[in-house]
């Protein structure tokens, strides 16, 4: 079902109001974690008026500490619904479990399934009987296959609407926290029908590596890009270090409008 062969026509995949996999570049923005009401509205408000046209924010964070900050749960996705009644952005929350899905179709207009959930098999399902678009992202050590197989997952149970996302594997490797591997994006393009996007601040963890990898995105034929912003992320209780302020997060906008049709 996600194969090119039997669906050539590339999947456009709406998510509210955005349609992504068409002429437009989609840029998803926002925290890492939400944090605060007063956080997602300043950020939704920032990033919208740079030329992002989804909202992101973790309330369920899978952290590789137990005793990291965890997230606000069903209240950071309430945070995440008032954000969309005020900017008019479409918002995105990643889930972790069956409770966080059932929770999340009430606010968000996309589902994420993290790298670290790409093969919890039961979690695909689930996503995939939602009805919501989901945002699938490729696992630490996945391969493009494994990851098309864990997207073959949610198509069928019904639901066309998934979005690929490359953030980043583990190679030998230390100078950035995951190794961007920009070959998949044509090599996505050439084995499937579904939107690629692509998260260069998770596949560096360093903000000053944001720029030029997005830039690199579009060249190799991302149909969109995921950042991490934050009003101060000095003291960001998640990923701060690759996290851009909303100045360099118009900065970035503006460097990328020649290549790309931004909103
Ligand atoms: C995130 O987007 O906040 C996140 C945890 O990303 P990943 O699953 O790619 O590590
Ligand atoms: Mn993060």
């Amino acid at each position: 079902l996600a194969n090119k062969k039997f669906h050539p026509e590339p999947t456009i995949v709406q998510v509210g109001n955005v349609f992504i996999g068409g002429d437009e570049l989609v840029i998803m923005s926002g925290p890492c974690a939400v944090e605060s009401k007063e956080q997602v509205l300043e950020t939704a408000h920032a990033i919208k008026k740079s030329g992002a046209q989804i909202l992101r924010g973790g309330a369920y964070k899978p952290r590789t500490s137990p005793y990291a900050f965890q997230g606000l749960e069903e209240e950071g996705l309430r945070f995440m619904k008032e954000a969309r009644e005020e900017t008019g952005l479409s918002v995105i929350c990643e889930v972790t479990s069956l409770a966080a899905i059932e929770a999340a179709v009430k606010y968000v207009d996309m589902l994420q399934i993290g790298a670290r959930n790409m093969q919890n098999f039961y979690l695909l399902k689930e996503a995939g009987k939602s009805g919501l678009p989901v945002l699938l992202k490729r696992g630490l050590s996945a391969t493009i296959d494994e990851w098309l197989n864990a997207a073959e997952y949610i198509i069928a149970e019904g639901n066309p609407n998934v979005v690929l996302c490359e953030r980043g594997i583990r190679t030998f490797e230390t100078a950035t926290r995951n190794t961007l591997d920009i070959s998949a994006v044509p090599v996505i393009k050439t084995k499937s029908h579904l939107p690629v996007i692509v998260d260069p601040s998770h596949a560096t963890g360093v903000r000053g590596y944001v720029k030029p990898l997005s830039r690199c995105a579009i060249a190799a034929g991302a149909d969109g890009l995921m950042i991490e912003t934050h009003p101060n992320p000095s003291i960001a209780l998640s990923d701060g270090p690759q996290s851009l302020n909303f100045s360099q997060f118009e900065e970035l906008c503006n460097d990328l409008r020649p290549f790309a049709n931004l909103a």
